[in-house]
């Protein structure tokens, strides 16, 4: 039941965002039957490039967190800073509190204690629209509608114009998948994404919360494995996403590890170790166990 809420969240914010773009295009409608120029710029001017948003830097400080009262303490005075354009992996025990560490970021739920900071303002002082409005939150399993390409890309930014669909398509490599459907992004992509393949689907997630233009990009990597062209892709996406917005990845594989500017080792609710790759090989007996292993969950 508990596991639920953080979709059901989702799903009531993709509503209200659809809504959103419904009321804001029957507004249009509006100012056109009233036969008035919309105010703006003036006629001939050239369009404006989108300014890109600006990455953000994501601080937890001494944050406590448990599931309830009897619950045990997931969290225990965790505390770690993300600097803007770069990306951070996650690493931990299974039940280390990766997923969690999400789901206190979208708010899902609130610290028992400690702070958690977009740019150094409290998100608890946000109203919860806007938080959410800069996150960009792939989870694991992301769910794929029985739609169109299309439906699916859009579900989350029915605003979005055809060029920057296509700017996504070429940054997230699903450009040559779109190429080889019969009607391109029109195509139906059968019952939950069953014509795509795992890190297609992952992609096309990876995609949706793009078109959003987020300020953070969430993705808990999906476990099952990719084949190895499908994870080269993954990567390059990922490359070229940090360069532009701040990333965290709750990363599986040790290949998606190695690439982060930082990694951030959970253990027993606290940051047990973080530095790159190497430096924390060279650092932690538990890392050297976990990558040996591959076992980065
Ligand atoms: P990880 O992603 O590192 O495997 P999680 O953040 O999913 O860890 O879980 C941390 C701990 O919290 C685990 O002990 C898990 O059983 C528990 N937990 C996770 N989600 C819930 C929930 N919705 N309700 C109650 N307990 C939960
Ligand atoms: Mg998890």
């Amino acid at each position: 039941v508990f596991a639920l809420t953080p979709r059901i969240g989702q799903l009531v914010e993709s509503v209200s965002l659809l809504q959103t773009g419904s009321a804001a295009a029957a507004r249009i409608d509006e100012v056109h039957a009233m036969g008035t120029e919309p105010v703006g710029l003036p006629a001939g001017a050239p369009v404006l490039p989108q300014e890109p948003h600006p990455p953000a830097r994501v601080t937890f400080q001494g944050v406590c967190f448990s599931y309830g009262p009897g619950a045990p303490p997931v969290h225990e005075d965790l505390t770690f800073e993300v600097p803007p354009r770069t990306t951070t992996a996650l690493v931990g025990p299974s039940g280390a509190g990766k997923t969690t560490v999400f789901s206190l970021l979208e708010r899902f739920y609130r610290p028992d204690r400690g702070r958690i900071l977009l740019d150094g303002e409290d998100i608890a002082d946000r109203p919860l629209t806007r938080l959410r409005a800069l996150i960009g939150y792939v989870e694991q399993d992301a769910p794929i509608l029985s739609g169109t390409l299309r439906d699916n890309l859009l579900l989350n930014a029915p605003e979005a114009d055809e060029a920057q669909v296509h700017d996504i398509l070429r940054r997230t490599r699903l450009d040559s998948l779109v190429a080889r459907l019969p009607d391109g992004l029109d195509t139906p992509v059968g019952h939950r994404g069953s014509t795509l393949s795992g890190g297609e689907r992952q992609r096309v997630a990876i995609a949706r919360a793009l078109l959003r233009r987020p300020r953070l990009l969430l993705l808990d990597e999906a476990t099952s494995q990719l084949d190895a062209a499908n994870e080269a892709a993954l990567h390059e996406t990922l490359a070229d996403i940090g360069r532009t917005t701040t990333v965290m990845v709750i990363a599986h594989r040790l290949s998606t590890v190695t690439r982060a500017d930082q990694i951030l080792l959970l253990e027993s609710g606290r940051v047990r170790a973080a530095g790159t790759h190497e430096r924390l090989l060279a650092t932690d007996a538990l890392y050297r166990r976990l990558a040996a292993g591959q076992h980065l969950v």
